[in-house]
């Protein structure tokens, strides 16, 4: 590796998903600047042992406890640490050797290294959405008083810094964030009922991992994004505007006080938004194509049809309540959407689940880290319950 002083130490969480293969892409390009100090991953041993092998981190990290010997038997010799578990994932984004926490894990399970990271000090790249919203409030309580920097990996998220470079905090009257409306997004409510995991998986414009497919089908990504937004850009819900844009060219915009909208444009390509992270919002020359114009010619953008898809309202919802009301929403549809992958529950059983979930568990108006941990858990159960009853019913 050609490391200098001016090499950027990464831990990479989540290393074996579509972002973190993504983010290595840049890291294998860019040896200059990029090296890898900890790779982190959920099950995939396999592929772990491959990455590091290939990127020589001085340790590798597999959340799936059942894995550890093989990963320490494919690293033998190597001189990379081996090491497993949800406390050795949050631990190696702590290390002295990392300046900056790329955070591309799925779900719930990245809360706990984002916080670990913030209270080490260090910068935080972070894809995993649902840090912010299961525990926005505290997020940024912790960031406020610690030295890190969050830098978001999101497309949209991304587009709004972008927008907001060199501009006045109190010039924004609204944020834009676009949605390409999914592979659902020319559905009627009938065809709906029967969706297939097929038909939510096959999404127009974005390759990604199975989770966040299944959100963008049902638009709870959009909602998480709204909630998202909120907490990165400290704008109010009323004040985030989603627009269904199908061509997925204008990743977002900003409107501002004087009538302006600026607009970040691009191809598809989360490379581009994951390197701006990494370079702390500045730009990385080829870090995806550029578009041509004819591809711009034809840019529409349509109000979102909420009851087709009523996971949308749920930002709105989960922001007026406050408190722990949007993590019983993230940790209910994580259930809800894993069983409708599993083939328990319809499609449009995602929504009921989740409503439901939110009605039945307790308020809690100022949770802590470990309110949040016992709201996750609890939430968890009863929508497992739910799940339970509708496809016991079937
Ligand atoms: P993937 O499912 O492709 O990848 C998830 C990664 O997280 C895998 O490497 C997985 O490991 C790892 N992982 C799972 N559980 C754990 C755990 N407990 N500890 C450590 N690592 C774990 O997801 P994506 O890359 O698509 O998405 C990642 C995050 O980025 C999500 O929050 C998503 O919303 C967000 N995002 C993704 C975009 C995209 O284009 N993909 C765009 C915008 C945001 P393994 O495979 O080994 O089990
Ligand atoms: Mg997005």
């Amino acid at each position: 590796m050609h490391q200098s002083d001016k090499t950027k130490r990464l831990c990479l969480i989540g290393s074996t998903g579509s972002i973190g293969t993504q983010t290595l892409d840049i890291v294998r390009s860019h040896p200059d600047r990029y090296a890898v100090s900890a790779l982190c991953a959920g099950s995939n041993v396999n592929r772990l042992i491959e990455q590091a092998l290939e990127f020589g981190p001085a340790v590798a990290v597999i959340a799936d406890e059942s894995k550890y010997a093989r990963l320490k038997e494919g690293l033998a010799g190597s001189g990379i640490e081996a090491r497993a578990g949800a406390q050795a994932v949050a631990d190696a984004g702590a290390r002295a050797d990392v300046d900056m926490v790329v955070n591309a894990t799925v779900g719930y399970s990245g809360l706990a290294p984002t916080i670990a990271a913030i209270r080490a000090g260090k910068d935080i790249a972070l894809a995993n959405k649902e840090t912010l919203v299961v525990a926005g409030d505290l997020v940024r309580r912790l960031l406020a008083e610690s030295r890190s920097r969050l830098f978001p990996i999101d497309s949209e998220h991304s587009a709004i810094a972008q927008c907001l470079a060199g501009e006045e905090p109190g010039s924004v009257r609204r944020l834009i964030i676009t949605a390409s409306g999914g592979p659902f997004r020319t559905w009627t409510a009938e065809q709906l009922r029967t969706a297939t995991v097929a038909d939510a998986l096959r999404h127009p414009n974005w390759s990604m991992g199975a989770k966040i497919t299944i959100d963008s089908a049902t638009m709870m990504n959009k909602a998480f994004e709204i909630i998202e937004a909120h907490y990165l850009f400290n704008i109010p819900a009323e004040r985030i505007t989603p627009v269904v844009h199908p061509q997925s060219i204008v990743h977002s915009m900003v409107e501002f006080v004087d009538g302006a909208v600026k607009a970040q444009l691009g191809i598809p390509d989360m490379r581009l938004p994951i390197a701006y992270a990494l370079g702390e919002c500045t730009r990385l020359e080829g870090a995806s194509q550029p578009l041509t114009l004819p591809q711009i010619v034809n840019l529409t953008f349509a109000h979102p049809d909420t009851e087709l898809f009523p996971c949308l309202t749920f930002a709105q919802k989960a922001l007026e309540r406050g408190g722990n009301a949007a993590c019983v929403v993230n940790a209910a549809n994580e259930i809800a959407n894993q069983a409708f992958r599993d083939g328990r529950i319809p499609f449009c059983d995602i929504y009921t689940v989740t409503a439901e979930t939110l009605e039945r568990e307790p308020y809690i108006a100022a949770p802590d880290y470990h309110d949040y941990v016992g709201s996750n858990m609890s939430a968890r159960r009863c929508a497992s319950e739910i799940v339970s009853r509708i496809a016991a019913a079937r």
